[in-house]
């Protein structure tokens, strides 16, 4: 595997294999790989001649500090499990090759997808989002870019910004990786304390029956019943359960037959953040 830290360097690298007719399928992460972030490498790799995968901890996007600074940071067993995957470009670049001197974020407007859940709670949080992917774009210049449906809302939120900016990039969503209790995974998963951890499922448990028991309750009706049982948890703390709409991610009130609705979940466990959705389908 290539390992890049310069963006010309990448670009160069990358013009010489598009020259050649080689197709590109690009991963971008913020590192602390996990199964989830390697699904979507294999992907890159069997649909493209190349796949290339950056790790970039994006400061634009975190509204918290915090969480930022403990970001979980493993790039040497990162680069074992991106071998492993024969991944064939890893793009690691520092701040300073990507921002400057200026580290603030472009401001977008994604049709009000960007004022939907994470965006009320995460200040800035898509704006960071669009300027990290719209530069890694630019410089990447992939074929087909691959996102996790974990993070729907940013999953929505990149197909509109190729497609508000003209940006030539296929965006393709791919499914969400478990751990076998059922959990997400995600990068902030170790940070979680032992109790947490084996609290955490309780996350998706609750999402699983909610879908059962969609079409039965109204959105509203649900909803409650979500926030009554997060409410009793005693080591989970709800941040927002909300029924959207998959196109708008607005808020659910009347249920239409035609239209496609997911279940979105915010929780806070302890000082770590964990979100999971899950598609409802409904039974008649
Ligand atoms: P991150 O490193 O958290 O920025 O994630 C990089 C990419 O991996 C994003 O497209 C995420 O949606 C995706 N991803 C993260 N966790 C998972 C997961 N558990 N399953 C599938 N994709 C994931």
């Amino acid at each position: 595997m290539k390992i890049f830290t310069k963006k010309s360097e990448l670009k160069e690298f990358l013009s010489n294999q598009k020259a050649d007719g080689k197709s590109i399928g690009f991963v971008p992460t913020m590192g602390a790989l996990h199964q989830g972030h390697l699904s979507l490498i294999k992907r890159a790799k069997e649909k493209n001649d190349i796949g290339v995968v950056s790790i970039f901890v994006n400061p634009t996007q975190f509204d918290n500090k915090e969480d930022l600074d403990k970001y979980p940071k493993t790039f040497d067993n990162d680069v074992l499990l991106l071998e492993s995957v024969n991944c064939d470009v890893l793009f690691f670049p520092s701040v300073e090759e990507i921002y400057a001197e200026n580290i603030t974020s472009e401001k977008f407007d994604f049709d009000g997808l960007e004022h939907q859940m994470e965006g009320k709670f995460r200040d800035g949080h898509f704006d960071g989002v669009g300027t990290i992917v719209k530069a890694l774009f630019e410089i990447v210049e992939p074929d087909t870019a691959y996102f996790g449906r974990k993070d729907f809302q940013q999953l929505q939120i990149i197909h509109k910004l190729v497609e508000k900016h003209n940006i030539p990039v296929k965006i393709k969503g791919r499914p969400i990786f478990r751990e076998e209790d059922g959990l997400a995974m995600s990068s902030r998963n170790v940070r979680l304390t032992k109790e947490h951890r084996e609290a955490a499922p309780f996350i998706y448990k609750t999402l699983k029956k909610a879908r059962k028991k969609f079409g039965a309750k109204s959105a509203k009706e649900l909803t409650e019943w979500v926030e009554k049982k997060l409410k009793k948890h005693p080591l989970l703390e709800l941040e927002y359960f909300t029924i959207a709409d998959e196109q708008t991610l607005e808020t659910a009130t009347i249920i239409e037959p035609n239209k496609k609705y997911r279940a979105f979940i915010a929780v806070f466990a302890g000082d770590i953040r964990l979100i999971d959705n899950i598609s409802l389908k409904r039974k008649h």
